[in-house]
């Protein structure tokens, strides 16, 4: 933090370490290590870097070869981050489910997201992942059993929990596992450096796959044969998947878990909110998963003890999940009654005075001669009969340009508020000339074959009467006429929601 850097993975890791002060119990330290520091947020981009680094270092990954994971989130996120930096092309395969915010950030870090059908769920884009990479001859990163993951935590994660708790008692660390890149990592340095820590992994409640002992069917490669016996649907994105993976139960073979831990659904819920409302730390669900475990070590630890709990993302990517589910959108009554105690900008206050006509002496100066022809020759070139005034990043033009956009209607556009258009006043002259000629000041207006047919709404309604797509035929633009989208939808969801 606060410090310079050459790019931005330098900047991966070192996250910090926070006392809880309000929301552990009195007699014992509770320290969470804060992984949506890391530049994409979560504690994946240690793994993006680890594994895209020692491949490249071990020759596994060519300059410019493509990279393909399948993953629903973190990792794709940070592989997509450390891809663009780095600039290897990066496709990931993803199950249709999964929130659309995530695709998008991972298509805005330019990376290609192939989706897979729901109903073949992880396994489905596993295997079409596994498919591309040999079809292509890509990099598949294999985060489940890829040791370069465990050895990012054995580099980063541990070294710095190390530091931070020099020449202090450490009792317990506390995680989840998804992959158990951060289990297998740390701990292991852990119980070297610090034997006297104890090693606490959660899993849910409902999802006792760890701690039934049962084991996982798995490939020579050391991939999972099939979906674990006791996998059930739950709350925790990111931890237990369907399976143990290779890198959980090396874990577990070495003897290096002390504990495990099972946490319910509603305390990962109830412990992130408090994190947020009472620490003011904004983490994801299984960040309150992971503390629910801690809390419970916290019952019974020794007075005194430091316990240190793994927060693995932010709480931002999870707005369209069950954790945001009664935070409202629409004021609550007690927000309307701070709007209403005072008398001015409210909902229920009258409208504001219309504004007061133009006063002749008021009245826009009159449009240059120039500007008139132009108006004029604009919205007669037979080249583009569709014609949109308009201000550049005007929503109500927006909209319009999305619905034509939508229609396939091809049209041309003046940006009157444009740098272009500002030199010289050409903007505002041919505003005035749109005044002249309709009686109107509004923007945006609308032309087709030189028939002036109004503002946003004005085409709206004229698409949803048919006379726009009349207006259309006539001066032969042509338009997708099996499109019967209601134009209003394209309107700012502020106004169609009132
Ligand atoms: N929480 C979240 C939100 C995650 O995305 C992950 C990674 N899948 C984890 C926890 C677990 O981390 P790891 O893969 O290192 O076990």
């Amino acid at each position: 933090m606060g410090k310079r850097f050459n790019n931005i993975l330098e900047t991966i890791g070192g996250t910090p370490v926070v006392r809880l002060n309000k929301i552990a119990p009195k007699d014992v330290n509770i320290f969470v290590k804060i992984e949506s520091f890391n530049p994409m947020a979560s504690v994946k981009d240690r793994l993006a870097l680890g594994i895209i680094s020692d491949a490249e270092k071990s020759g596994a990954l060519k300059p410019g070869q493509t990279v393909i994971e399948a993953t629903s989130g973190n990792t794709g996120i940070g592989l997509a981050m450390v891809c663009a930096q780095k600039g290897y092309p990066l496709v990931v395969t993803m199950a249709e489910s999964f929130s659309i915010e995530r695709r998008k950030m991972m298509r805005f870090l330019g990376a290609k997201v192939v989706l897979t059908p729901a109903a073949l769920k992880g396994s489905g884009m596993l295997a079409k992942a596994t498919e591309l990479a040999a079809k292509h001859g890509w990099f598949l990163c294999r985060q489940f059993e890829n040791e370069s993951n465990a050895d990012a935590h054995s580099r980063t994660t541990a070294p710095e929990i190390l530091d931070d708790f020099a020449g202090e008692r450490l009792d317990y660390w506390v995680t989840g596992f998804g992959t158990g890149g951060t289990l297998k990592g740390v701990s292991r340095v852990l119980k070297k450096e610090r034997p006297e820590t104890k090693i606490i992994v959660c899993e849910p409640d409902n999802v006792q796959i760890l701690g039934s002992g049962i084991p996982q069917k798995r490939h020579a490669d050391g991939t999972p044969a099939d979906s674990h016996p006791l996998f059930r649907p739950h709350l925790m994105q990111g931890w237990s998947p369907d399976f143990i993976p290779k890198l959980t139960e090396d874990t577990v073979a070495a003897e290096l878990i002390d504990e495990i831990v099972p946490v319910s659904g509603s305390e990962a819920i109830r412990l992130s909110k408090a994190l947020a409302s009472e620490e003011g730390i904004f983490v994801g669900v299984s960040a309150g998963a992971t503390l629910a475990g801690a809390m419970e070590v916290a019952k019974r630890a020794e007075k005194g003890a430091n316990i240190l709990c793994m927060l693995p993302d932010t709480g931002e990517r999870y707005l369209s999940t069950p954790l945001f589910e009664g935070i409202p959108e629409d004021m609550t009554a007690e927000e309307m009654e701070i709007s209403k105690s005072t008398p001015g900008f409210r909902f229920d206050a009258p409208p504001p005075a219309a504004p007061a006509p133009v006063k002749a002496d008021e009245a826009p100066a009159a449009a240059p001669a120039e500007a008139v022809q132009f108006l004029e020759e604009a919205i007669h070139d037979a080249d583009n009969p569709v014609v949109l005034f308009a201000l550049e990043w005007c929503e109500f033009c927006w909209s319009v340009r999305k619905m034509m956009a939508k229609y396939e209607i091809p049209y041309r556009a003046f940006d009157l508020d444009s740098v272009e258009y500002q030199e010289g006043n050409k903007g505002g002259n041919i505003r005035a000339a749109i005044y002249e000629k309709t009686g109107l000041k509004t923007i945006p207006q609308i032309y087709i074959g030189g028939k002036h047919i109004g503002g946003a709404t004005e085409l709206f309604d004229a698409c949803k009467d048919g006379s726009m797509q009349k207006a259309l035929q006539e001066n032969s633009v042509s338009y997708n006429s099996e499109v019967n989208t209601d134009p209003y939808t394209f309107l700012p969801g502020w106004l169609h929601s009132r």
